[in-house]
Order: C-alpha cells, then sequence, then structure tokens
C-alpha cells in the first residue's frame, strides 16, 4: 500500500498502479477502523482495479468542538489494517491539504430539507462540511466508485445529493453495516465505551428490531415506546424516527414498503446513531 500525504501526487500514483478495469473505488474514513470501514474497502476490491481509502478527520464536519477533541486516533492499526486488506493507496492528508485557503465555509451546498431534518437538525451546519470536504477528496481522487456505509443514512443521500450538484458521474455503492455480537453498529466512537456501556448501548439495535417487530402499529405511539426503551438504558434520545427510505421524509401512518426507522442518542456523553430498513 502506497501511502500518499499530498493531493498532487494521488494522480500519479493511481496511473501507476497498472490499474486493469479502470474502475477507481474510494472510501472516505475518518480513521479509527473497525470491520465496517474495512468491509468496505473489501467490496471496492470486488468492484474495482484500484481501491484508495482516505483518513481525514475533517473538523468542519464537527458541530462539537469535544466530539472533535476527543475523536479517536489508531492510526498504527488503520494502517495495519488496510494494508492487511490490500488496500492500495491511503491519502492521509493534514487540514492544510484539504483546506488550503482556511477551514471557513466559503461554498454552499444546497441540500434543501435534508440539511432541516433528523441529523441536519441535531447537527447543525454538519452536512456543509461533510459536502465540503468529499467534493475536495472527489476533485483529488477522481473515484469511478464511492464506496459509504448505510449506517450513516442521511450521509448517504446527502453524497448523492452532492454528486448530482457536482453535475459527478461517480456511483455510490452503499454497504450493509456491520454490528458487533451483541448488535451495536461497529462505530469509531465505540471506542470511548467501556463494556458495560458496550452492552447497555446494544439498545439502539434491539430498540430497531422491536420496531421492525412491530410495524404497523401507529409510527407515533411506536416511536414513544422505542423512546422509553432506549431511556431505560441510560439513553439521552435525540431522535426515533420513521420514514421515507427514499427521501427521509417522516411517516405518520404506516406504508407498506420503503420505510427506514432511525435512532440518534447519546450514551456516557458519546453520540450514536444507528438505523434498520423496514418493510422490505
Ligand atoms: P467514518 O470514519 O465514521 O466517517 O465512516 C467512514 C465510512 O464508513 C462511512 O461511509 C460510514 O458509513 C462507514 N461505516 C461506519 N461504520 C460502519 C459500519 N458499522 N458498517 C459499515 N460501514 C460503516
Amino acid at each position: 500500500m502506497i501511502i500518499l500525504k499530498y493531493a498532487a501526487d494521488i494522480a500519479a500514483a493511481i496511473n501507476r498502479s497498472g490499474n486493469d478495469n479502470q474502475l477507481i473505488g474510494f472510501v472516505p474514513t475518518m480513521g479509527a477502523l473497525h470491520e465496517g470501514h474495512i468491509s468496505l474497502v473489501k467490496k471496492s476490491r470486488q468492484v474495482c482495479g484500484i481501491t484508495v481509502a482516505s483518513i481525514f478527520i475533517n473538523p468542519t464536519q464537527f458541530n462539537n468542538a469535544e466530539d472533535l477533541e476527543k475523536y479517536p486516533v489508531t492510526i498504527e492499526k488503520d494502517i495495519y489494517l488496510l494494508e492487511r486488506t490490500g488496500c492500495d493507496i491511503l491519502f492521509l492528508p493534514d487540514v492544510r491539504e484539504i483546506y488550503p485557503n482556511g477551514t471557513e465555509i466559503n461554498e454552499h451546498f444546497d441540500l434543501g430539507y435534508l440539511e432541516s431534518i433528523l441529523e441536519g437538525k441535531y447537527r447543525p451546519g454538519h452536512f456543509q462540511g461533510v459536502c465540503q470536504v468529499v467534493k475536495r477528496l472527489l476533485q483529488i481522487i477522481k473515484p469511478t466508485h464511492l464506496f459509504l456505509g448505510q449506517k450513516d443514512y442521511q450521509q448517504c443521500m446527502v453524497i448523492k445529493k452532492l454528486l448530482a450538484l457536482m453535475h459527478s458521474d461517480s456511483k455510490v455503492v452503499i454497504c450493509p453495516t456491520l454490528r458487533e455480537e451483541n448488535g451495536l453498529a461497529m462505530s469509531s466512537r465505540n471506542l470511548r465505551l467501556n463494556a458495560m456501556q458496550k452492552d447497555r448501548a446494544a439498545a439502539i439495535y434491539r430498540t430497531l428490531l422491536f420496531i421492525q417487530q412491530n410495524e404497523g402499529a401507529i409510527p407515533g405511539v411506536l416511536k414513544e415506546d422505542a423512546g422509553k426503551k432506549l431511556e431505560e438504558n441510560d439513553f439521552i434520545v435525540d431522535y426515533v424516527e420513521i420514514a421515507n427510505a427514499a427521501d427521509l421524509r417522516t411517516v405518520e401512518e404506516w406504508e407498506s414498503r420503503g420505510l427506514v426507522a432511525l435512532i440518534a442518542a447519546s450514551i456516557n456523553g458519546v453520540r450514536l446513531i444507528d438505523n434498520i430498513l423496514l418493510s422490505e
């Protein structure tokens, strides 16, 4: 695996790689890698002739300074995992390389209502920061395929919207959420939980399954019961939502197909998100 810090070196490295099918897969991450991230790299290797991963903790997408400060860093292990999985290139830029003109946001991405609901509502400015960094990374790497995790469901939709705004024809491949044995979605932030908290945190997934098992009940009642289950497990709940899977508009009545349940909640100051597709 080649590790590059400078954007200017990426194109030459991709050209030199002897890419046989001309497809360039890209897996953007913020590091502290786990098997969920690695599953995206594996998928990219199945589809594309060359796989580029990036590790960059993007300051502009953190709406909470403490969250940024406490974001876990495990770079040596990350490099080992990527190398072992057969990733071809790791792009490891510093902040100046991504933001040569500073981190002030000077471009506004028109994400429509996606920006004012769920994660957009609870993390103001977050998706503008995501778009800023992803746009820059796409311009540097020019991937044909972008591999993203379903765990960040709304982010997948935002990035699809960004690609449309950029008139990019990169394809988005959404990969399933990998989970711990107890059902807890793998997340870099789980590193901030001890074993007991991780056990409790599995309540998020159990609650999503509870919603799935009760499909057909009145969404308002179901969401309230789900919220109580989380609170019983020491969570502070931002939202439990049932929405149309295609556009994330919330539903008041049960629709027979294509819904998604989404949860964001904090345990011990660590904010976790997860979701499950319903009525498939
Ligand atoms: P992050 O490093 O958290 O920004 O995540 C980088 C990419 O990995 C995003 O596309 C995430 O959706 C994806 N990802 C994070 N957790 C998981 C997981 N448990 N399973 C699959 N993909 C994941």
